[in-house]
């Protein structure tokens, strides 16, 4: 936008519209919550592939907090962003901000997470779906019948419910034949370790122990629960799912207090974000292979696919990859 606009007013002043005047592409990242560690990552891989690709990136952590992103949002329009790229925390909620972008001829990328009901340019993310799927399946393996507690992720995130959705394509057919008893349902508050740690310790008394399965969301929730599972002499016979594939969660996985993770590889996510923010930036719609409607309009999107990782796999995919290294996954 503001490139094209350089462009017009260099060609009004009689300049030839050479490459030369192409301004950097201004990106402003909004990420929901800096605190776990997998959008650390997200981040630091992003902000290097976009600079290399000669764009400038402002990014800011809103710490789970609703009003402080909006504001954050805010802030990078009147600085004069060319594009967004939102990790929102609620993703209910940034219409209004949005639309306040898109009169300024901002483009915005949906990162990870769907913003619903929004003019958004572009949505990149992992097929989400399939990770609840991977995520159920993998339970469903190790205990194929019991009394499953079910762990959900933040209500306010787009992908907890997709995670749940991925999760009962693969649990119903066995409640309803009988085999998998659900008996707790709850949803985490912004994902944190602490809250699911208080959920894990009140379905355990609910429950008098006996539990079986946990089907936990992420590696952070999945943290907790095993917390509150050792704290009963649990951890490691109840089987747990997770994500991410954060280190502490491969530890567990290693030592078998967690059964399984979802490895979705951030470096493809966060690099091909950086491409394609760049190309929004000026003005080239990156290619797609997939549609997903968002309440306000079909937004395209390239979703990526994800790994199940469990104690077998490790060394192929993890190491292979340098997510994390040998010595500190096997490190005491
Ligand atoms: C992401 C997960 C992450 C969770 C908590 C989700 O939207 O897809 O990878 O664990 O948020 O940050």
């Amino acid at each position: 936008m503001k490139k094209s606009l350089s462009i017009l007013c260099a060609m009004l002043l009689g300049l030839a519209a050479t490459p030369a005047i192409a301004d950097t592409v201004k990106i402003g990242m909004a990420i929901d919550d800096l605190r776990l560690e997998r959008w650390q990552k997200d981040r630091d891989i992003f902000v290097e592939r976009a600079e290399a690709l000669g764009a400038k990136v402002y990014v800011q952590s809103a710490n789970g907090n609703e009003q402080t992103q909006i504001s954050q949002v805010e802030n990078m329009i009147s600085r004069g962003v060319d594009v967004l790229v939102i990790i929102p925390y609620n993703g209910e909620v940034l219409s209004n901000v949005i639309a306040e972008a898109k009169r300024d001829g901002i483009k915005v990328l949906a990162y990870d997470r769907l913003i619903n009901n929004a003019d958004l340019d572009f949505y990149l993310s992992f097929d989400n779906e399939k990770v609840g799927e991977m995520q159920a399946t993998a339970m469903v393996d190790a205990k194929p019948s019991g009394n499953y507690f079910l762990m959900g992720g933040a209500p306010t995130d787009n992908n907890a419910k997709l995670f749940r959705q991925g999760q009962m394509n693969v649990l119903q057919p066995k409640i309803d034949a009988g085999e998998i008893k659900v008996v707790g349902d709850q949803w985490v508050d912004s994902w944190l370790a602490e809250n699911a740690l208080k959920i894990m310790e009140n379905a355990l008394t609910a429950n008098n122990n006996k539990i079986d399965v946990v089907v936990a969301s992420n590696d952070a929730t999945a943290g907790g629960a095993i917390q509150a599972l050792e704290a009963q002499g649990l951890a490691g016979k109840v089987a747990i799912s997770g994500q991410d594939a954060d280190l502490a969660a491969i530890r567990r996985i290693v030592e078998g207090t967690q059964t399984m993770t979802v490895y979705k590889p951030i470096h493809v996510l966060a690099s091909r974000a950086a491409d394609i923010a760049v190309d929004l930036g000026n003005d080239k719609m990156p290619e797609s292979n997939a549609v997903l409607n968002n309440g306000k309009k079909d937004v395209p999107a390239w979703l990526l696919s994800p790994i199940t990782v469990n104690h077998t796999n490790i060394k192929q995919t993890l190491v292979a990859d340098n997510f994390h290294s040998e010595k500190d996954i096997y490190q005491n």
